[in-house]
């Protein structure tokens, strides 16, 4: 994760370090590295453009120039920096599983799944469930809404057998809209607490794939909607995720294969272009391998 800008940033800093004293062009020499640095991993251009403009400008102040370790300041506010980027503030300390996801509501709540098809959308709402499961106890009940692709109901219910999570039982025939509010009505009778709904997707952001997930939307008034993007196509995954907050309104984003995931263009930028929070990053294909996005966590791992 993040292995070659880490590399790249490391390089710089090493050399910023080794400076006693630093001046004005020292600096700009140092973020015109930072800049190609975060262009190579993959980061949107105006998110990297208002990144150095805001490292620059707290940078280049007398106070950190004529500091004692003018090297180690600068590093610092490309830190803090790097964490506001990604949605955080320094001192916030990780969330607890709880607050990863928001599910105030009377139960049973919904949480709907929606993303293109192969971004990771059924492994994560899988991995999502577990989590609720054994580290929030929460009473969860899967149901995939996914009439198009054959075999896509089976897979989560294997999912849930291997897991231990409860699925909707499959009626074949039935609409999105219908499975949905089969799934909300056995829950309420049965007492679950989360209904987790995995959607069907397409290969490209199409007005079939938005109106069939709007109308499921409609009907369950989720208290989340995960848009789920795949880390490894970078600003795809962002754009993938404005179009659907645009169209749907997302609450957040699951960014899945970011144990593949050199770069991070698509974590980078995801929260300063579309204003929407990362929550959880898929880590491998296990169902265990899935955390809490935390912004100064992530800023550690790439600056080391
Ligand atoms: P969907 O079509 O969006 O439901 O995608 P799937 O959930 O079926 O996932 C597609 C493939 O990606 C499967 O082989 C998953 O095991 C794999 N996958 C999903 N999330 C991750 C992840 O975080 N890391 C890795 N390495 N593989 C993942």
């Amino acid at each position: 994760m993040f292995e070659s800008l880490s590399d790249r940033l490391s390089g710089v800093f090493d050399k910023l370090k080794k400076r006693g004293a630093l001046s004005e062009s020292d600096v700009s020499a140092a973020m015109r590295e930072v800049r190609v640095a975060l262009l190579e991993a993959d980061v949107a251009l105006p998110v990297v453009k208002d990144f150095i403009k805001q490292v620059s400008g707290k940078a280049v102040g007398h106070n950190v120039l004529k500091s004692v370790t003018p090297g180690q300041q600068v590093i610092k506010i490309v830190h803090d920096e790097l964490i506001a980027m990604l949605g955080g503030s320094a001192d916030q300390e990780p969330p607890a599983s709880s607050e990863t996801l928001s599910l105030i509501g009377v139960p049973p709540v919904a949480v709907l799944m929606v993303g293109l098809q192969g971004s990771g959308k059924t492994t994560s709402t899988a991995k999502i469930a577990k989590r609720l499961t054994e580290k929030d106890r929460k009473r969860v009940l899967m149901a995939s809404l996914d009439t198009r692709r054959p075999a896509a109901q089976e897979q989560l219910q294997v999912l849930g057998e291997q897991i231990g999570v409860k699925t909707l039982p499959i009626i074949k025939g039935q609409m999105a809209t219908d499975i949905a509010k089969r799934a909300m009505d056995a829950a309420r009778l049965q007492g679950f607490d989360v209904v987790m709904l995995d959607t069907a997707g397409r290969m490209h952001v199409d007005a079939a794939l938005m109106a069939e997930v709007i109308a499921v939307r409609d009907r369950v008034q989720p208290v989340e909607t995960l848009l789920v993007a795949d880390a490894l196509t970078g600003q795809d995954a962002v754009t993938v995720a404005k179009a659907f907050d645009d169209q749907v309104g997302i609450t957040g984003v699951v960014l899945s294969r970011m144990d593949g995931d050199g770069r991070g263009g698509a974590a980078l930028s995801m929260r300063a272009v579309t204003g929407k929070p990362i929550r959880l990053i898929g880590t491998g294909e296990k169902p265990d391998a899935i955390e809490p996005f935390h912004a100064t966590r992530i800023a550690g791992r790439i600056l080391g």
